[in-house]
Parts: structure tokens; C-alpha cells; sequence
């Protein structure tokens, strides 16, 4: 855990944040700040900065991360009428917590 990490710190409970799903590798949570109706954040438990820092081993949890998007979309009922993953990458590409998450961004009518 990276003790400055907002994210690192809700995935540790010391922050809390509106869960929708948790297991061992992963957690997702409501965006506090939603840009869309149905907004939440697919962030894996251990700490890596952007999708810069991944490496050939985290192929799992990048397969994971998106697998349980689809859950998620499904669970939201945005599945079918769509919906964006969106990874924003260092603060050129609009990251500002950087600790590694997917955006699902859908619901509009
Ligand atoms: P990014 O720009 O990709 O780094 O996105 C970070 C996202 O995290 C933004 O959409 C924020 O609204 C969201 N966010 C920041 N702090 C929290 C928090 N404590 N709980 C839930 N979402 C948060
Ligand atoms: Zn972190």
C-alpha cells in the first residue's frame, strides 16, 4: 500500500468509498464525482501507478479488471443499451489519482 494513494487507502477501508463489488484482486466503487448516470471505478487492490507501469505479469489482472467491468454493466442494466471503459493514463491523458482504475461511464438516455 502506498500510504498517500486515495485508492490504496479505500481499498484498505481506511477511506470510505460505495462499494458494488469486492474480491481478493479487485474492488469497484461508485465515482464520488459521476460524469455519467451510472459511473463506477474498476481499481485493482495492489498499488500500480498508470498503464504505463504494467507488466507482461499483470495480464491477468488487466483481463479481470474488464471482465468484471462487463459484470458491472450488466448489473447497472447499461449492458445493452452501452456504455464506455475508459483508462485515463498520466495527466496528459486526464489521470489524477494514480493508482490504476477503469472508468465504466453509461446510463444516458
Ligand atoms: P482519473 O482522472 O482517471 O484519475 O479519475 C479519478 C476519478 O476518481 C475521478 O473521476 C474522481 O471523481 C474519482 N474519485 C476521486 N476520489 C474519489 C473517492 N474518494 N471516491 C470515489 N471516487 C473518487
Ligand atoms: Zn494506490
Amino acid at each position: 500500500m502506498e500510504k498517500d494513494c486515495v485508492f490504496c487507502q479505500i481499498v484498505e477501508g481506511l477511506k470510505p468509498a460505495e462499494f458494488v463489488y469486492q474480491d481478493k484482486s479487485l474492488v469497484v466503487f461508485k465515482d464520488i464525482n459521476p460524469h455519467a448516470p451510472v459511473h463506477l471505478l474498476i481499481v485493482p487492490r495492489r498499488h500500480i501507478r498508470s498503464i504505463n507501469d504494467l507488466q507482461e505479469e499483470d495480464v491477468n489482472i488487466i483481463s479481470e479488471m474488464i471482465l468484471r467491468a462487463r459484470e458491472a454493466a450488466q448489473e447497472c442494466s447499461v449492458a445493452e443499451s452501452g456504455y464506455k471503459l475508459l483508462f485515463n493514463v498520466e495527466r496528459g491523458g486526464g489521470q489524477v489519482i494514480f493508482h490504476l482504475h477503469l472508468h465504466l461511464l453509461g446510463g444516458w438516455r
